[in-house]
């Protein structure tokens, strides 16, 4: 009988509920599957900017990838993909190359490439766990510091988030929620500090709805966050962050700068030879690649058009789960022989997260939530993945059952 190997790249959002889902509904002698990850655990992205205000602790996001995947099903490769080889139906991997008959690309983003080179020294993105990890040790380290020292360094105390976008507004909204805790820790008055959130459009949240976005920018401003729109950040030193504002160069000390200026998707995709925009390979409805019926592309590394608007599905955690248990199924269709089913998304809320007891959340039924509304659904987002993802054992290890806080 003819058994497939399926490789799934990447155990995100998207790589490791494929292969969660691929180990529920394909038997043992119907598939070889193996998940490669470049760790052997799998983090939850959209917890970053929490890990990285210091709210949560590193160790909550974190899944080990064995607690939730039979290895009698799947054979788990810690390894770096380095290459995609289409042609010959092999993934280069630094320590060794695997071939596929089925292959599912959930490798994710990264941060959009900065053309300025004046911005590449200096700047904390919140990409992975581990640069979440160094920026808040960043920021105690500069809040010791500035305890300790005679003369007081108040770039110590500025902080600056690049980007308006719902990693910037969420980073914001958990840090002005962390400044009471950490001011209280070091001895610092924390009317000392300041978040300076630069934006380069007219508003955060370019593209919202205008309730939404005063809604966000009203509930941060009452915590402490600044907002500059309309400037563009154009260099970064150790000591201080230059913008533009209507035609004027602006300096403002500060020794942390947030980059939260946009994703694209994995740059492994171009270098590998497959046709992307922006590091994406738009999909046909069924998930595959064009012209290729044994690549699928699942999560941020797809642009997914809905059929109904005509327009990209944002890239967020939701469509990555959802486009992990279409690619799945048709995966299993695809072996027995089936018809393939087209990419559909039924919960259609995005929530914007806003600190750790406040948010926004739209609906594209015209509902919309906020306040502490909004991070309860948020929450419940949270664990309801955990459940799909690895049950009820899963859910009460690392579920959010403080629903009033982180
Ligand atoms: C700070 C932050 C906050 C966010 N908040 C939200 C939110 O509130 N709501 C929401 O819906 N979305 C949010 N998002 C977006 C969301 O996290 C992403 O859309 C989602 O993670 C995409 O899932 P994915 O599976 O494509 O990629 P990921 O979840 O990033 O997974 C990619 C996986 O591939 C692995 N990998 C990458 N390169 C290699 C390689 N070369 N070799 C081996 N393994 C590799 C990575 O280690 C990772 O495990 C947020 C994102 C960030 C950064």
């Amino acid at each position: 009988m003819y058994k497939p190997q399926i490789v799934i790249l990447g155990a995100g959002y998207s790589g490791l509920m494929t292969a969660t889902k691929l180990q529920k509904i394909l038997h043992r002698n119907e598939a070889d599957i193996t998940l490669v990850n470049i760790n052997d655990y799998h983090y939850q992205t959209s917890w970053l900017h929490e890990t990285a205000a210091g709210t949560l602790k590193p160790e909550r996001t974190i899944i080990p990838i064995r607690d939730v995947i039979n290895q009698e099903k799947i054979n788990l490769v810690i390894d770096e993909v380095v290459m995609i080889k289409e042609k010959e139906k092999i993934v280069k991997l630094k320590n060794r190359e695997l071939s596929y008959d089925i292959l599912v690309i959930g490798l994710g983003f990264e941060a959009e490439a900065i053309t300025n080179p004046n911005l590449n020294d200096h700047i904390f993105p919140i990409g992975n766990l581990n640069n979440a990890r160094v920026l808040r040790e960043h920021l105690e380290y500069n809040f010791a510091k500035y305890a300790n020292e005679e003369k007081k360094n108040q770039a110590r105390l500025n902080i600056v988030i690049a980007g308006g976008g719902f990693t910037g507004v969420g980073y914001a909204g958990e840090l002005v929620d962390r400044i009471p805790d950490l001011s209280k820790e070091y001895g610092v008055d924390r009317t000392q500090v300041r978040v300076i959130l630069v934006e380069c459009e007219s508003t955060i949240l370019p593209g919202f709805h205008n309730e939404f976005i005063n809604y966000a920018m009203n509930s941060l401003e009452s915590r402490g966050v600044e907002f500059v729109t309309d400037a563009e950040i154009i260099e970064t030193k150790e000591d201080r962050v230059v913008y533009e504002k209507l035609g004027k160069r602006i300096e403002l000390p500060t020794k942390t700068v947030v980059w939260a200026g946009g994703v694209r998707g994995n740059s492994l995709l171009e270098e590998s030879g497959i046709p992307t925009n922006n590091g994406k390979v738009e999909v046909e409805n069924d998930l595959r690649v064009p012209d290729n019926e044994a690549i699928y592309v699942v999560g941020d590394c797809a642009n997914i058009r809905n059929p109904e608007t005509g327009r990209l599905y944002p890239a967020n955690a939701e469509i990555a789960i959802a486009s992990a248990e279409t690619a799945a199924e048709n995966i299993k269709a695809q072996i027995n022989g089936e018809a393939l089913i087209p990419f559909q998304l039924n919960n259609k809320t995005v929530i914007a997260s806003l600190g750790t007891s406040d948010g926004v959340a739209v609906s594209l039924n015209g509902r919309n939530s906020f306040g502490w509304k909004a991070n309860l659904m948020k929450k419940i987002c949270l664990n309801r993945y955990l459940l799909r993802l690895g049950g009820i054992h899963l859910l009460l290890k690392k579920g959010r059952f403080n629903f009033f806080q982180a």
